[in-house]
C-alpha cells in the first residue's frame, strides 16, 4: 500500500526499533527514565527552551500547554481552523474550562492581529480573561512569515498575553524558512512539536518551555492520565526522529510539489501548485468525484483522505516512485 492519507502513518525505521528493543528505562512517574530524561533534556536544548516534556500525543501536549497556561474561566484566542481548537474534541474547554475565541484565520494561515486585537476582552466581569493566543506553524501545509510571528510576539507582549505554537509540523516549517528551529521557537512561551508525524516517530510529542511552566504541565499530563511508566521504549524512537527526521523533510517537500505540479497537468483536477509550501498538497475534483477516485485508488493500493478538496501528504515511507505511480493512476482514472 502507498498511503497518502497522513505523514502520521510512518512506520519506525529499522534503526528506530532497535534503539527501541535496547532503550535503558525506568518508571518515568518516578522521573526515573533515562532515556526519556535524555530525549526532553536533547529536546529542550534543541528547541531553546528551559525545559520539555515527553507527551503521549500532540493533542495532549496542546490540551496541557492551553491548561498551563490558563485558568478555568480564562480564555485563548485561537484560529477558526487551528488544530487546538476545531480537531482537538474541544479538549480545553470540556477538561480545562478555558473558553476558546477563535478568529477566522487569513488565508496564508496567520490570524490578522488588528483582529486578534479586537477580540481581546476588557477588563469587565460580564468577560472571560483574555490570556493567551495560540498560533500553529505549519497551518494547513503552509508556513507562517518569521516576520508575522515576531509581530505576534510584539502584540502578546503589548497586550500581556502569552504566546503558544501548535508546531505539530514545525520542522517542516523550519525546513520551508530555512532557518533554524530555534529562529521560531525563540517568539514564543510554549511550543508543541509531534515526533509521530513527518519525523516519523512511532508514538509521541513534546511541550516546550520554562521551567514552572513544564512543572505545571507534569501536573497536568499525570491528571489525564498521561504518566507512561517505562516511555523510555517510545522516547528511544522519538530522540531519533528529533535528531534525524528534520534531515530528510526536504525531500518530502520536494516530492510534494513534484505531485503539486503534476496533479496541475490534469483536467479535471484543480490545484494551486503556488499553495503547496510543505508536505501537502490540497486538489479539488471539479466534478466532485473524489470518493470515487478514492476508491479507484484503493483498488491499485493506493490510499488517499476524499475531502474537498483531497488532501495528499507526502512523508518518509512515499518515495518519488510512489508518487509517480499515484500520478498514473490518477492519469488512468479520468481517460480522456
Ligand atoms: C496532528 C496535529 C496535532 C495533534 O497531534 P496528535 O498526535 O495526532 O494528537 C496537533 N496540531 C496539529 C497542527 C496537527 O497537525
Amino acid at each position: 500500500m502507498i498511503d497518502f492519507r497522513s505523514d502520521t502513518v510512518t512506520r519506525p525505521t529499522p534503526e528506530m526499533r532497535e534503539a527501541m528493543a535496547s532503550a535503558e528505562v525506568g518508571d518515568d512517574v518516578y522521573g526515573d527514565d533515562p532515556t526519556v530524561n535524555s530525549l526532553q533534556a536533547y529536546a529542550a536544548e534543541r528547541l531553546g527552551f528551559e525545559a520539555a516534556l515527553f507527551t503521549a500525543t500532540g493533542t495532549q501536549a496542546n490540551l496541557l500547554a492551553i491548561m498551563s497556561h490558563c485558568g478555568r474561566g480564562d480564555e485563548y484566542l485561537c484560529g477558526q481552523s487551528a488544530h487546538n481548537y476545531k480537531y482537538e474534541g474541544g479538549g480545553a474547554a470540556v477538561l480545562g474550562s478555558v473558553q476558546p475565541q477563535p478568529i477566522e484565520n487569513e488565508p496564508d494561515g496567520s490570524i490578522d492581529l488588528e483582529k486578534a486585537r479586537a477580540a481581546i476582552k476588557a477588563d469587565d466581569f460580564h468577560f472571560a480573561v483574555t490570556r493567551l493566543l495560540s498560533l500553529e506553524n505549519t497551518i494547513g501545509g503552509k508556513v507562517l512569515p518569521l516576520d508575522y510571528q515576531a509581530q505576534a510576539r510584539a502584540f502578546c507582549d503589548e497586550h500581556g498575553l502569552l504566546l503558544h505554537l501548535d508546531g505539530a509540523r514545525i520542522f517542516n516549517a523550519a525546513v520551508k524558512s530555512n532557518c533554524d528551529v530555534t529562529e521560531i521557537t525563540r517568539h514564543y512561551d510554549s511550543v508543541s512539536v509531534c515526533l509521530s508525524k513527518g519525523l516519523g516517530a512511532p508514538v509521541g510529542s513534546l511541550l516546550l518551555g520554562s521551567e514552572s511552566f513544564i512543572k505545571r504541565a507534569t501536573r497536568l499530563r499525570k491528571m489525564v492520565g498521561g504518566g507512561m511508566r517505562q516511555a523510555g521504549i517510545l522516547a528511544a524512537a522519538g530522540r531519533i526522529a528529533l535528531e534525524k527526521g528534520p534531515l530528510r523533510l526536504l525531500e518530502d517537500h520536494e516530492n510534494a510539489e513534484y505531485l503539486s505540479n503534476g496533479l496541475a497537468k490534469i483536467p479535471e483536477l484543480e490545484v494551486n501548485p503556488a499553495s503547496t509550501q510543505t508536505n501537502i498538497v490540497y486538489a479539488r475534483c471539479k466534478a466532485g468525484q473524489a470518493s470515487q477516485l478514492k476508491d479507484y485508488l484503493a483498488e491499485q493500493g493506493i490510499l488517499i483522505t476524499a475531502g474537498d478538496p483531497i488532501r495528499f501528504v507526502t512523508h518518509q515511507d512515499v518515495s518519488r516512485e510512489d508518487v509517480d505511480t499515484l500520478l498514473t493512476a490518477i492519469r488512468q482514472f479520468y481517460p480522456s
